[in-house]
């Protein structure tokens, strides 16, 4: 399947929350998209009225020019003109600001927790649940919004998806843990205070136990008669925050439904490809999956940046004496846990004809 916009025009997105760190990965994500381009940023009555770069304190590399110079909407769908709206918002908005965008005709694409366990609202990873989309058909007719929502998943579940999601579909999970080491970036800016966090590690994380347990069987979940059936797994976790940049590490140990050696396991690993139709997605890395072979890795500093943010690396994959495997991922919280999951879920709602003429 290849696909570009009709006569090769770009449609204009808005991002809400442009000032965040997520807001921020949204826009150096979307500088040279082929599909979107930036056409609005907005904020909370703090930055509205200013320009982007007086109310922005930019994080990484240099501020694009393109969006230096815009001025902050202030985050009311009356005030943003683009169909399309990418959401960074702080989930304490998040809940009416995106009912309010999707009720006045807005594709929003959302980071925030507020909407992703609703029976009608998709929760995707394109390459682990494509067909989850469907939901939107029974999200109209409940809701009567012109608009939509559809969310992606917390940042430390996407990981663990993506990692998880080949051997779910080859032998069913029973049965999983997951610990994870989560980066400072996580927590947004400014974010957790440097003398909290410097040679510390910090074993709670507000309501992320929860979110990791409760989407990871609704994202491996499957599709029927206009409903997700949950993964009939049992998932248990631990979130720390770490005092590193940017990547979330999740160590897994998971028994199967349909037994299976720790050799078929691997190669169930790597030669998992996604689901079809995001093949030729734009954002999609060649690899959103890599099984990494040095027993020391992954690691955040040297696999963070893997297929551009948008990689999962897997390594240490080994039996385990309680419940059947245990093994190590990683991947990028603001990109492929955030605005790059975002992005691809766009282009995948573009690219099955979802989306509103450019
Ligand atoms: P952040 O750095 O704290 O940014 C929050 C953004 O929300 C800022 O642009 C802020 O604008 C805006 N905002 C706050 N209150 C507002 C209001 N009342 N009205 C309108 N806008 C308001 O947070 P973040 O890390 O980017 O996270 C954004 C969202 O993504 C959150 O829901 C978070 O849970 C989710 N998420 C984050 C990550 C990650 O790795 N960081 C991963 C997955 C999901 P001002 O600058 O004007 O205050």
């Amino acid at each position: 399947m290849t696909f570009t916009p009709p006569l090769g025009k770009k449609w204009p997105v808005a991002i809400l929350g442009a000032t965040g760190a997520v807001g921020q990965t949204f826009i150096r994500l979307l500088m040279n998209h082929p599909w979107f381009e930036v056409a609005e940023v907005a904020a909370s009555e703090r930055s509205a009225g200013k320009p982007y770069s007086e109310a922005a304190r930019w994080l990484e590399g240099e501020m694009p020019e393109a969006v230096a110079g815009m001025m902050v909407q202030p985050t009311d769908p009356s005030r943003i003109s683009s169909a399309i709206t990418f959401s960074a918002l702080d989930s304490s908005v998040a809940g009416d600001v995106e009912r309010a965008f999707a009720s006045a005709g807005k594709f929003v694409l959302s980071n925030a927790k507020n909407f992703r366990m609703e029976h009608d609202v998709p929760l995707v990873i394109p390459e682990v649940n494509a067909d989850h989309l469907q939901l939107l058909d029974r999200q109209r007719k409940e809701r009567g919004w012109k608009g939509a929502i559809v969310t992606n998943a917390n940042c430390a579940a996407t990981v663990a998806a993506v990692a998880i999601a080949p051997l779910e579909e080859s032998f069913g999970i029973d049965r999983l843990f997951l610990t994870t080491m989560q980066a400072v970036s996580g927590a947004g800016y400014p974010g957790v205070p440097s003398l909290d966090i410097l040679g510390n590690v910090i074993p709670y994380i507000a309501d992320e136990e929860p979110k990791l347990e409760r989407e990871m069987t609704k994202l491996l979940g499957k599709y029927a008669d206009g409903a997700v059936q949950k993964a009939p797994m049992k998932v248990s976790s631990h979130t720390n925050r770490v005092a590193v940049e940017h990547g979330h590490t999740v160590c897994i140990t998971a028994s199967f439904r349909n037994s299976a050696t720790v050799e078929q396991a691997v190669e169930a690993l790597r030669s998992w490809k996604g689901n079809e139709s995001t093949w030729n997605l734009p954002s999609r890395p060649q690899h959103p999956l890599v099984v990494a072979d040095e027993p020391n890795r992954p690691q955040p500093r040297r696999d963070v940046d893997a297929g551009g943010g948008m990689t999962v690396t897997v390594g240490r994959v080994r039996p385990d004496p309680i419940l059947d495997i245990r093994m190590v991922a990683l991947g990028h919280n603001t990109i492929r846990g955030a605005a790059g999951g975002s992005v691809l879920n766009a282009e995948l709602l573009a690219a099955t004809g979802r989306l509103p003429a450019a």
